[in-house]
């Protein structure tokens, strides 16, 4: 099988590793060679992922393709699929979900909670909806990563708003961040990891720390499981979806957003559990039975992120302590260069005592530092 991956970041590079122990010939599109995933693929093509021409000749030899981040060529990737190449997951999730307008109209028309929310276009829409507020407002397309959502508590914050097609949705009353990754196969087997419950690094707005399996009750649990198993057999397509999901003050679960494929919230997976979400998507592209999700242990992911005022070649202090640690894994993704709020690479660290993980994860976050030389 010839298998193609759009986009070339650390998502692609772990899932080029778990790639390594199945017959697969594996490709890559993006533009930067000097990518994460440049060096582990059998062929490598410099090329833009949003290109309807970059992405149809790159794609129309392979027998199957996927995606390592949302912001790719729809339209070239279903001509694909009316030619016979199997896309996962399918193009028309990919169109659902890349914005996020169509994504909260999807959840709406779908019975998936997901908070109230209006579209708007200019910031004198958002005076218009004052009501909603506390709210979130968040970029149709082209945010990412926290970039493209501002919180308008009041109305002295429409300032900040977005003069763009965007979503102003009621801000919930967050206890718990989590996410759920389902894995859907061909026929319509499902398989789902055990949810993870992360952290947020308030000024950076990206993950902080994330703790696997997620302590929440049982009952919430099964709603949770519930409400991804149902969103994912909505958008119909087989592939793996990683559903983010606020738990609020009264343990009511509302869905933030999904992701199309492989996410920062399954890294663990590689170590922590019996298959990995990269695993996971091979099989599933390579139609083989879907894997055993349990946990082995339970883990935590600390993210390496590049300090605040180093840019430059990255270098790794404090790098040599975490490797000592016990049942700690280093997983660094080749980038050269570091910028501040870079994700450079990350650390599991697994342990059957919670209190010890979390213990951990800190004296990691606190001991690694990327800087510049
Ligand atoms: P991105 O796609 O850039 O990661 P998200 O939509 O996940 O953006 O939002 C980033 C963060 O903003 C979330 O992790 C959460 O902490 C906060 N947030 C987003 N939507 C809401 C909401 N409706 N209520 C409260 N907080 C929210």
């Amino acid at each position: 099988m010839k298998i193609g991956i759009l986009g070339g970041g650390q998502l692609g590079r772990m899932l080029l590793q778990a790639a390594a122990n199945y017959t697969v010939e594996t490709y890559v599109l993006e533009n930067d060679p000097n990518c994460p995933s440049a060096h582990l693929c059998h062929s490598f093509t410099k090329g833009d992922i949003t290109d309807f021409d970059a992405v149809y000749q790159f794609g129309k030899n392979l027998d199957a393709i996927t995606i390592e981040i949302e912001s790719v060529n729809v339209d070239a990737l279903e001509k694909l699929q009316a030619e016979g190449v199997k896309v996962y997951p399918h193009p028309s999730a990919i169109r659902i979900i890349k914005n996020k307008i169509t994504q909260k109209q999807f959840y709406k028309d779908n019975g998936i909670p997901s908070s109230a929310f209006v579209i708007t276009e200019t910031k004198e829409d958002v005076l218009n909806h004052l009501s909603l507020l506390p709210a979130v407002h968040k970029i149709g397309e082209g945010g990412y990563d926290g970039k493209g959502v501002q919180i308008i508590n009041n109305k002295f914050d429409v300032d900040k708003a977005f003069s763009a097609a965007s979503v102003l949705e009621k801000k919930v009353s967050i206890k718990k961040e989590i996410a759920l990754i389902v894995a859907m196969n061909d026929t319509g087997e499902t398989a789902l990891f055990p949810a993870s419950e992360m952290m947020v690094n308030p000024a950076l707005n990206l993950l902080d720390y994330q703790i696997s399996p997620a302590l929440i009750p049982e009952k919430v649990l099964w709603v949770v499981e519930a409400v991804a198993i149902k969103l994912v057999k909505a958008l119909n397509s087989p592939g793996l979806f990683a559903v983010e999901m606020f738990i609020d003050q009264n343990d009511e679960v509302w869905v933030n957003e999904t992701a199309p494929r492989v996410h920062n919230s399954g890294h663990h997976t590689i170590e922590a559990n019996y298959c990995s979400q990269y695993d996971m998507l091979w099989r599933i592209m390579l139609q083989y039975p879907l894997g055993n999700t349990d946990p082995i242990l339970p883990a935590a992911i600390v993210n390496i992120i590049g300090e605040d005022g180093y840019s430059g070649n990255a270098v790794y202090e404090g790098l040599e302590d975490v490797l000592k640690t016990d049942n700690a894994f280093v997983h660094l993704y080749g980038k050269q260069t570091t910028k501040p709020g870079r994700k450079m690479g990350h650390v599991t660290i697994m342990h059957k005592d919670y209190q010890d993980l979390t213990h951990k994860a800190n004296k990691i976050k606190n001991t690694l530092r990327v800087k510049a030389n």
